[in-house]
Protein backbone atom coordinates (compact mmCIF):
# COMPACT_ATOMS: atom_id res chain seq x y z
CA UNK A 1 0.00 0.00 0.00
CA UNK A 2 1.33 3.48 -0.63
CA UNK A 3 0.61 6.72 1.07
CA UNK A 4 -0.02 10.05 -1.39
CA UNK A 5 0.00 12.98 0.37
CA UNK A 6 -1.32 15.92 -1.54
CA UNK A 7 -0.50 19.49 -0.21
CA UNK A 8 -2.57 23.12 -0.32
CA UNK A 9 -1.67 23.92 -3.63
CA UNK A 10 -2.28 20.30 -5.25
CA UNK A 11 -5.89 20.70 -3.82
CA UNK A 12 -6.09 24.60 -4.71
CA UNK A 13 -8.59 25.20 -7.03
CA UNK A 14 -11.22 22.57 -8.94
CA UNK A 15 -9.35 21.89 -11.75
CA UNK A 16 -6.55 20.70 -9.48
CA UNK A 17 -8.72 18.51 -7.32
CA UNK A 18 -9.28 17.00 -10.85
CA UNK A 19 -5.78 16.23 -11.91
CA UNK A 20 -5.18 14.99 -8.31
CA UNK A 21 -8.15 12.73 -9.15
CA UNK A 22 -6.35 11.57 -12.62
CA UNK A 23 -3.22 11.57 -10.40
CA UNK A 24 -4.55 8.52 -7.75
CA UNK A 25 -6.79 6.92 -10.24
CA UNK A 26 -3.91 6.18 -13.28
CA UNK A 27 -2.40 2.73 -11.98
CA UNK A 28 -5.65 1.39 -10.74
CA UNK A 29 -3.94 0.58 -6.88
CA UNK A 30 -5.89 0.95 -3.62
CA UNK A 31 -4.22 3.75 -2.09
CA UNK A 32 -4.64 5.91 0.94
CA UNK A 33 -4.81 9.52 -0.32
CA UNK A 34 -3.78 12.25 2.68
CA UNK A 35 -5.60 15.81 1.89
CA UNK A 36 -3.99 19.32 3.25
CA UNK A 37 -7.12 22.02 3.33
CA UNK A 38 -6.63 23.96 -0.33
CA UNK A 39 -4.36 27.01 -0.23
CA UNK A 40 -5.22 29.82 1.70
CA UNK A 41 -7.37 28.21 3.98
CA UNK A 42 -5.61 27.72 6.96
CA UNK A 43 -4.34 31.16 7.04
CA UNK A 44 -8.03 32.32 6.73
CA UNK A 45 -9.14 29.87 9.76
CA UNK A 46 -6.18 31.78 11.53
CA UNK A 47 -7.48 35.10 10.49
CA UNK A 48 -11.26 34.25 11.49
CA UNK A 49 -9.85 32.45 15.14
CA UNK A 50 -7.42 36.22 16.18
CA UNK A 51 -10.72 37.97 15.37
CA UNK A 52 -12.64 36.08 17.64
CA UNK A 53 -9.49 36.17 20.48
CA UNK A 54 -10.22 39.89 20.30
CA UNK A 55 -14.27 39.66 20.12
CA UNK A 56 -14.34 40.93 17.09
CA UNK A 57 -17.30 39.08 15.68
CA UNK A 58 -17.74 41.10 12.66
CA UNK A 59 -14.34 40.94 11.81
CA UNK A 60 -14.34 37.05 11.63
CA UNK A 61 -17.72 37.30 9.76
CA UNK A 62 -16.42 39.42 6.99
CA UNK A 63 -13.70 36.74 6.38
CA UNK A 64 -15.73 33.50 6.89
CA UNK A 65 -18.11 35.21 4.10
CA UNK A 66 -15.86 35.86 1.76
CA UNK A 67 -13.86 32.00 1.98
CA UNK A 68 -18.00 30.46 2.19
CA UNK A 69 -18.33 32.57 -0.81
CA UNK A 70 -15.32 31.04 -2.26
CA UNK A 71 -15.91 27.66 -1.82
CA UNK A 72 -19.53 28.11 -3.34
CA UNK A 73 -17.65 28.49 -6.41
CA UNK A 74 -15.30 25.71 -5.95
CA UNK A 75 -18.75 23.90 -6.00
CA UNK A 76 -20.01 25.12 -8.74
CA UNK A 77 -16.67 24.12 -10.75
CA UNK A 78 -16.10 21.04 -9.06
CA UNK A 79 -19.73 18.74 -10.08
CA UNK A 80 -20.79 18.38 -12.97
CA UNK A 81 -24.36 17.02 -11.82
CA UNK A 82 -27.08 18.79 -9.63
CA UNK A 83 -27.00 15.64 -7.54
CA UNK A 84 -23.56 16.26 -6.29
CA UNK A 85 -23.58 20.10 -6.83
CA UNK A 86 -26.13 20.30 -4.03
CA UNK A 87 -24.64 17.22 -1.50
CA UNK A 88 -21.56 19.30 -2.52
CA UNK A 89 -23.17 22.68 -1.28
CA UNK A 90 -24.72 20.81 1.83
CA UNK A 91 -21.46 19.62 3.20
CA UNK A 92 -20.26 23.58 2.86
CA UNK A 93 -23.24 24.71 4.56
CA UNK A 94 -22.87 22.75 7.59
CA UNK A 95 -18.76 23.31 8.11
CA UNK A 96 -19.78 27.14 7.90
CA UNK A 97 -22.54 26.98 9.73
CA UNK A 98 -20.15 25.13 12.60
CA UNK A 99 -17.35 27.70 12.39
CA UNK A 100 -20.19 30.96 12.55
CA UNK A 101 -21.33 29.25 15.77
CA UNK A 102 -18.11 29.71 17.06
CA UNK A 103 -18.73 33.62 16.98
CA UNK A 104 -21.05 34.25 19.48
CA UNK A 105 -19.12 31.98 22.08
CA UNK A 106 -16.30 32.44 24.58
CA UNK A 107 -13.40 31.88 22.31
CA UNK A 108 -10.16 29.89 23.80
CA UNK A 109 -7.56 27.36 22.14
CA UNK A 110 -10.21 24.88 21.93
CA UNK A 111 -12.27 26.91 20.06
CA UNK A 112 -9.28 27.64 17.89
CA UNK A 113 -8.64 24.26 17.16
CA UNK A 114 -11.95 22.96 16.31
CA UNK A 115 -11.76 26.03 14.02
CA UNK A 116 -8.40 25.12 12.09
CA UNK A 117 -9.41 21.73 11.86
CA UNK A 118 -12.30 22.45 9.52
CA UNK A 119 -10.02 23.08 6.34
CA UNK A 120 -9.23 19.42 6.31
CA UNK A 121 -12.55 18.29 7.05
CA UNK A 122 -13.87 20.26 4.17
CA UNK A 123 -11.31 19.60 1.21
CA UNK A 124 -11.36 15.64 1.81
CA UNK A 125 -15.24 15.69 1.52
CA UNK A 126 -15.26 17.82 -1.29
CA UNK A 127 -13.07 15.49 -2.88
CA UNK A 128 -14.50 12.37 -1.72
CA UNK A 129 -17.84 13.35 -3.00
CA UNK A 130 -15.63 14.50 -6.18
CA UNK A 131 -14.55 10.43 -6.21
CA UNK A 132 -18.44 9.33 -5.88
CA UNK A 133 -19.41 11.60 -9.05
CA UNK A 134 -17.49 10.03 -10.64
CA UNK A 135 -18.11 6.69 -9.86
CA UNK A 136 -15.22 5.70 -7.85
CA UNK A 137 -15.21 3.66 -4.97
CA UNK A 138 -13.99 5.99 -1.77
CA UNK A 139 -14.23 6.08 1.02
CA UNK A 140 -13.61 8.34 3.70
CA UNK A 141 -11.21 7.77 6.85
CA UNK A 142 -12.00 10.45 9.35
CA UNK A 143 -8.52 11.11 10.92
CA UNK A 144 -9.89 12.76 14.07
CA UNK A 145 -11.28 8.47 15.08
CA UNK A 146 -7.33 7.07 14.45
CA UNK A 147 -4.95 10.03 14.65
CA UNK A 148 -3.99 11.17 18.18
CA UNK A 149 -1.31 12.92 20.35
CA UNK A 150 -0.56 11.94 24.11
CA UNK A 151 -0.38 14.27 26.53
CA UNK A 152 3.57 15.09 25.57
CA UNK A 153 1.72 16.08 22.45
CA UNK A 154 4.23 13.22 20.77
CA UNK A 155 2.14 11.02 18.16
CA UNK A 156 0.79 8.02 20.06
CA UNK A 157 1.75 5.33 17.92
CA UNK A 158 0.35 2.10 19.69
CA UNK A 159 -3.10 4.38 19.07
CA UNK A 160 -2.57 5.39 15.72
CA UNK A 161 -1.85 1.83 14.44
CA UNK A 162 -4.27 -0.34 16.20
CA UNK A 163 -7.22 2.26 15.52
CA UNK A 164 -6.65 2.93 11.60
CA UNK A 165 -6.49 -0.56 11.08
CA UNK A 166 -9.48 -1.78 12.87
CA UNK A 167 -11.60 1.25 10.48
CA UNK A 168 -9.71 -0.45 7.58
CA UNK A 169 -10.53 -3.87 8.31
CA UNK A 170 -14.55 -2.74 8.87
CA UNK A 171 -14.05 -0.77 5.35
CA UNK A 172 -12.52 -3.18 3.22
CA UNK A 173 -13.21 -3.44 -0.58
CA UNK A 174 -12.54 0.17 -1.71
CA UNK A 175 -10.32 1.50 -4.51
CA UNK A 176 -9.35 4.92 -2.59
CA UNK A 177 -9.41 5.43 0.57
CA UNK A 178 -9.31 9.18 1.77
CA UNK A 179 -8.20 11.09 5.08
CA UNK A 180 -7.65 14.10 6.56
CA UNK A 181 -4.00 15.44 7.54
CA UNK A 182 -3.41 17.83 10.09
CA UNK A 183 -6.14 17.17 12.38
CA UNK A 184 -5.56 14.45 15.65
CA UNK A 185 -7.10 14.19 19.16
CA UNK A 186 -5.50 15.27 22.14
CA UNK A 187 -4.77 12.41 24.95
CA UNK A 188 -7.84 14.38 26.38
CA UNK A 189 -9.65 13.63 23.36
CA UNK A 190 -10.17 17.22 22.25
CA UNK A 191 -9.39 18.25 18.87
CA UNK A 192 -5.88 18.92 17.95
CA UNK A 193 -3.36 19.58 15.41
CA UNK A 194 0.30 18.55 14.30
CA UNK A 195 1.20 21.77 13.63
CA UNK A 196 1.40 23.95 10.53
CA UNK A 197 2.47 21.97 7.69
CA UNK A 198 1.23 18.99 9.41
CA UNK A 199 -0.38 16.84 7.26
CA UNK A 200 3.18 15.53 5.94
CA UNK A 201 3.47 14.33 9.26
CA UNK A 202 0.15 12.94 9.12
CA UNK A 203 1.56 10.93 5.94
CA UNK A 204 4.52 9.46 7.06
CA UNK A 205 2.54 8.71 10.49
CA UNK A 206 -0.16 6.38 8.52
CA UNK A 207 2.91 5.14 6.70
CA UNK A 208 4.37 4.26 9.60
CA UNK A 209 1.46 2.63 10.91
CA UNK A 210 0.64 0.34 7.75
CA UNK A 211 4.31 -0.41 7.35
CA UNK A 212 3.60 1.33 3.87
CA UNK A 213 5.50 0.62 0.84
CA UNK A 214 6.19 4.40 0.43
CA UNK A 215 4.64 7.41 1.42
CA UNK A 216 4.94 10.15 -1.28
CA UNK A 217 4.09 13.65 -0.57
CA UNK A 218 3.22 15.46 -3.56
CA UNK A 219 3.71 19.29 -3.60
CA UNK A 220 3.92 22.31 -6.44
CA UNK A 221 8.02 21.88 -6.39
CA UNK A 222 9.89 18.73 -8.29
CA UNK A 223 11.25 17.98 -5.08
CA UNK A 224 14.05 18.94 -2.17
CA UNK A 225 16.29 22.13 -3.89
CA UNK A 226 19.75 22.30 -3.08
CA UNK A 227 18.79 25.72 -1.42
CA UNK A 228 15.55 27.70 -0.34
CA UNK A 229 14.19 28.53 -4.01
CA UNK A 230 12.17 31.50 -2.03
CA UNK A 231 15.54 33.17 -1.81
CA UNK A 232 18.09 31.99 -4.40
CA UNK A 233 17.71 31.77 -8.34
CA UNK A 234 18.98 28.72 -9.37
CA UNK A 235 18.22 25.86 -7.19
CA UNK A 236 17.97 22.31 -8.59
CA UNK A 237 16.30 19.44 -6.80
CA UNK A 238 18.47 16.93 -5.09
CA UNK A 239 17.70 13.45 -6.42
CA UNK A 240 18.16 11.18 -3.31
CA UNK A 241 18.75 12.15 0.05
CA UNK A 242 19.04 9.78 3.23
CA UNK A 243 17.06 9.66 6.11
CA UNK A 244 19.20 11.56 8.32
CA UNK A 245 20.04 14.48 5.53
CA UNK A 246 16.45 15.07 4.95
CA UNK A 247 15.67 15.40 8.80
CA UNK A 248 17.95 17.87 9.33
CA UNK A 249 16.73 19.63 6.49
CA UNK A 250 13.53 19.76 7.31
CA UNK A 251 14.09 20.26 10.92
CA UNK A 252 16.22 23.56 9.96
CA UNK A 253 13.50 25.08 7.69
CA UNK A 254 13.46 23.63 4.26
CA UNK A 255 9.82 24.17 4.05
CA UNK A 256 8.92 21.55 1.57
CA UNK A 257 8.71 19.20 4.52
CA UNK A 258 7.29 19.13 8.04
CA UNK A 259 10.17 19.03 10.48
CA UNK A 260 9.53 15.33 12.42
CA UNK A 261 8.13 13.65 9.30
CA UNK A 262 11.29 12.10 8.40
CA UNK A 263 11.66 10.03 11.72
CA UNK A 264 8.45 7.37 12.02
CA UNK A 265 9.57 6.95 7.83
CA UNK A 266 13.09 6.16 9.17
CA UNK A 267 12.05 3.88 11.60
CA UNK A 268 10.38 1.66 9.73
CA UNK A 269 12.77 2.28 6.84
CA UNK A 270 9.92 3.46 4.30
CA UNK A 271 10.86 5.15 1.40
CA UNK A 272 9.80 8.87 1.35
CA UNK A 273 9.15 10.65 -2.20
CA UNK A 274 8.67 14.33 -3.11
CA UNK A 275 6.94 15.04 -6.14
CA UNK A 276 5.88 17.64 -8.23
CA UNK A 277 1.69 17.38 -8.94
CA UNK A 278 2.18 20.41 -11.61
CA UNK A 279 4.92 17.95 -12.85
CA UNK A 280 3.88 14.46 -12.24
CA UNK A 281 6.65 12.80 -14.38
CA UNK A 282 9.41 14.88 -13.07
CA UNK A 283 11.78 12.58 -10.73
CA UNK A 284 11.62 14.65 -7.73
CA UNK A 285 13.34 13.07 -4.64
CA UNK A 286 13.72 9.98 -2.92
CA UNK A 287 14.39 9.83 1.10
CA UNK A 288 15.84 6.19 1.73
CA UNK A 289 18.18 4.58 3.84
CA UNK A 290 20.62 5.32 1.47
CA UNK A 291 23.44 7.60 1.85
CA UNK A 292 24.97 8.90 -1.14
CA UNK A 293 28.85 9.78 -0.07
CA UNK A 294 31.25 12.48 0.18
CA UNK A 295 28.90 15.53 -1.06
CA UNK A 296 26.83 18.38 0.05
CA UNK A 297 23.40 17.57 -0.48
CA UNK A 298 21.40 20.72 0.26
CA UNK A 299 21.23 24.22 2.55
CA UNK A 300 18.12 25.36 4.39
CA UNK A 301 17.30 28.09 7.16
CA UNK A 302 15.23 28.38 10.31
CA UNK A 303 14.40 31.77 11.26
CA UNK A 304 13.25 33.22 14.44
CA UNK A 305 15.98 31.51 16.81
CA UNK A 306 16.84 33.32 19.92
CA UNK A 307 20.92 32.94 21.17
CA UNK A 308 21.89 32.72 24.71
CA UNK A 309 25.40 32.92 25.73
CA UNK A 310 26.09 31.71 29.70
CA UNK A 311 29.38 32.85 30.78
CA UNK A 312 31.23 31.78 34.45
CA UNK A 313 34.72 32.26 35.28
CA UNK A 314 34.49 29.45 37.76
CA UNK A 315 33.00 26.78 34.77
CA UNK A 316 36.16 25.36 34.10
CA UNK A 317 36.35 24.19 37.65
CA UNK A 318 32.79 23.95 38.14
CA UNK A 319 32.02 19.77 36.70
CA UNK A 320 28.33 19.58 36.33
CA UNK A 321 27.87 22.90 34.85
CA UNK A 322 26.59 21.90 31.81
CA UNK A 323 24.00 19.55 33.57
CA UNK A 324 22.56 22.94 35.60
CA UNK A 325 22.71 24.61 31.92
CA UNK A 326 20.84 22.23 30.74
CA UNK A 327 18.66 21.66 33.23
CA UNK A 328 17.24 24.76 33.18
CA UNK A 329 15.92 24.65 29.36
CA UNK A 330 14.57 20.99 30.60
CA UNK A 331 12.06 22.21 33.08
CA UNK A 332 10.98 24.47 30.97
CA UNK A 333 10.46 21.92 28.32
CA UNK A 334 12.18 23.94 25.71
CA UNK A 335 14.47 22.26 22.97
CA UNK A 336 17.69 23.35 22.52
CA UNK A 337 19.09 23.70 18.71
CA UNK A 338 22.77 24.24 18.90
CA UNK A 339 25.51 24.21 21.24
CA UNK A 340 28.96 25.58 21.40
CA UNK A 341 31.28 25.72 24.19
CA UNK A 342 34.42 27.48 25.40
CA UNK A 343 36.20 27.27 28.44
CA UNK A 344 34.27 30.68 30.18
CA UNK A 345 31.13 30.13 29.02
CA UNK A 346 28.45 28.06 26.48
CA UNK A 347 25.90 29.67 23.88
CA UNK A 348 22.76 27.80 23.13
CA UNK A 349 20.34 28.48 20.57
CA UNK A 350 16.26 27.97 20.64
CA UNK A 351 13.24 28.85 18.90
CA UNK A 352 11.17 29.80 20.96
CA UNK A 353 10.48 32.56 23.21
CA UNK A 354 7.64 30.79 25.27
CA UNK A 355 9.69 30.75 28.71
CA UNK A 356 12.44 33.02 28.15
CA UNK A 357 12.40 35.65 30.73
CA UNK A 358 11.93 32.69 33.15
CA UNK A 359 14.67 30.77 31.56
CA UNK A 360 16.89 33.79 31.51
CA UNK A 361 16.28 34.65 35.58
CA UNK A 362 17.33 30.81 35.92
CA UNK A 363 20.37 31.10 34.26
CA UNK A 364 21.36 34.13 35.75
CA UNK A 365 22.44 31.77 39.28
CA UNK A 366 25.40 30.33 36.87
CA UNK A 367 26.50 33.72 35.59
CA UNK A 368 25.95 36.27 33.51
CA UNK A 369 23.32 35.63 29.94
CA UNK A 370 23.27 37.04 26.83
CA UNK A 371 20.40 37.53 24.52
CA UNK A 372 20.58 37.63 20.87
CA UNK A 373 17.22 37.58 19.23
CA UNK A 374 16.44 37.57 15.48
CA UNK A 375 19.19 34.59 14.56
CA UNK A 376 18.81 32.15 12.01
CA UNK A 377 20.45 28.75 11.83
CA UNK A 378 21.89 28.12 8.28
CA UNK A 379 22.21 24.11 7.83
CA UNK A 380 24.48 22.26 5.61
CA UNK A 381 23.56 19.11 4.84
CA UNK A 382 25.40 16.49 3.09
CA UNK A 383 27.71 13.60 3.57
CA UNK A 384 30.73 14.89 5.76
CA UNK A 385 32.05 11.90 7.44
CA UNK A 386 35.23 12.19 9.61
CA UNK A 387 37.56 11.05 6.97
CA UNK A 388 36.64 13.98 4.17
CA UNK A 389 38.19 16.82 4.10
CA UNK A 390 37.75 20.74 2.50
CA UNK A 391 34.09 20.91 3.53
CA UNK A 392 34.68 22.93 6.24
CA UNK A 393 36.83 25.38 4.44
CA UNK A 394 34.79 25.30 1.04
CA UNK A 395 31.72 26.51 3.63
CA UNK A 396 34.07 29.27 5.37
CA UNK A 397 35.51 30.09 2.18
CA UNK A 398 31.97 30.84 0.73
CA UNK A 399 30.51 32.95 4.18
CA UNK A 400 33.57 34.82 4.23
CA UNK A 401 31.43 38.42 3.78
CA UNK A 402 29.25 37.06 6.20
CA UNK A 403 29.14 37.72 10.03
CA UNK A 404 28.86 34.24 11.82
CA UNK A 405 27.63 34.34 15.40
CA UNK A 406 28.05 30.60 16.18
CA UNK A 407 29.30 27.61 14.47
CA UNK A 408 28.32 23.58 14.70
CA UNK A 409 30.27 20.76 13.19
CA UNK A 410 30.94 17.21 14.32
CA UNK A 411 27.68 16.99 16.15
CA UNK A 412 26.62 14.31 13.60
CA UNK A 413 28.14 13.77 9.60
CA UNK A 414 25.42 15.30 7.94
CA UNK A 415 25.48 18.62 9.58
CA UNK A 416 26.86 21.91 9.18
CA UNK A 417 25.30 24.48 11.20
CA UNK A 418 25.89 28.21 11.28
CA UNK A 419 24.22 31.11 13.17
CA UNK A 420 24.02 34.29 11.93
CA UNK A 421 21.57 37.25 12.34
CA UNK A 422 18.74 37.37 10.24
CA UNK A 423 19.40 40.63 8.20
CA UNK A 424 22.53 37.88 6.62
CA UNK A 425 20.29 34.85 5.87
CA UNK A 426 19.61 35.51 2.62
CA UNK A 427 23.49 36.94 1.75
CA UNK A 428 24.43 33.51 3.89
CA UNK A 429 21.95 31.23 1.58
CA UNK A 430 23.06 32.81 -1.60
CA UNK A 431 26.86 32.46 -1.05
CA UNK A 432 26.65 29.14 0.22
CA UNK A 433 24.96 28.14 -3.18
CA UNK A 434 27.57 30.10 -5.14
CA UNK A 435 30.07 28.65 -3.35
CA UNK A 436 29.19 24.81 -2.95
CA UNK A 437 27.36 24.11 -6.05
CA UNK A 438 29.53 25.79 -8.65
P1 LIG B 1 2.39 22.03 0.56
O1 LIG B 1 1.32 23.06 0.68
O2 LIG B 1 2.26 21.16 -0.65
O3 LIG B 1 2.63 21.28 1.82
P2 LIG B 1 4.61 23.76 1.16
O4 LIG B 1 4.37 25.19 0.81
O5 LIG B 1 4.47 23.38 2.58
O6 LIG B 1 3.69 22.87 0.22
O7 LIG B 1 6.06 23.30 0.68
C1 LIG B 1 6.48 23.52 -0.65
C2 LIG B 1 7.27 24.81 -0.72
O8 LIG B 1 8.44 24.68 0.08
C3 LIG B 1 7.82 25.13 -2.08
O9 LIG B 1 6.87 25.81 -2.87
C4 LIG B 1 9.04 26.00 -1.76
O10 LIG B 1 8.74 27.36 -1.86
C5 LIG B 1 9.32 25.72 -0.29
N1 LIG B 1 10.69 25.28 -0.05
C6 LIG B 1 11.51 25.79 0.89
N2 LIG B 1 12.71 25.18 0.86
C7 LIG B 1 12.65 24.26 -0.13
C8 LIG B 1 13.59 23.34 -0.68
N3 LIG B 1 14.81 23.22 -0.18
N4 LIG B 1 13.19 22.59 -1.71
C9 LIG B 1 11.96 22.70 -2.22
N5 LIG B 1 11.03 23.55 -1.75
C10 LIG B 1 11.37 24.33 -0.71
N1 LIG C 1 -3.51 22.98 6.34
C1 LIG C 1 -2.44 22.95 7.31
C2 LIG C 1 -1.56 24.17 7.14
O1 LIG C 1 -1.81 24.99 6.28
C3 LIG C 1 -1.63 21.70 7.26
C4 LIG C 1 -0.85 21.47 5.98
O2 LIG C 1 -1.10 22.10 4.96
O3 LIG C 1 0.04 20.60 6.00
O4 LIG C 1 -0.64 24.33 7.90
MG1 LIG D 1 3.62 21.76 3.61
Amino acid sequence: MKILKFGGTSVGSAPRMKEVANLVLEDGQVKIVVLSAMSGTTNSLVEISNYLYKKNADGANEVISKLEKKYAEHIAELYSTPEYQEKGMELIRERFNYIKSFTNKVFTVFEEKEILSQGELISTGMFHLYLLERGVKSCLLPALDYMRIDKNNEPDTAYIRENLNAILAKNQGFDIYITQGYICRNSFGEVDNLQRGGSDYTASLIGAALLADEIQIWTDIDGMHNNDPRFVDNTKPVSELSFDEAAELAYFGAKILHPTCVLPAKVNNIPVRLLNTMDPKAHGTLISGHQCPDRVAAIAAKDNIIALRIKSSRMFLAYGFMRKVFEVFESYKTPIDMITTSEVGVSVTIDTDRHLYDIIDDLKKFGTVEVDKNQCIICIAGDFAANKKGYASAIFDSLAEVPIRMISYGGSSHNVSILVDAQDKVAALRCLSAGLFK
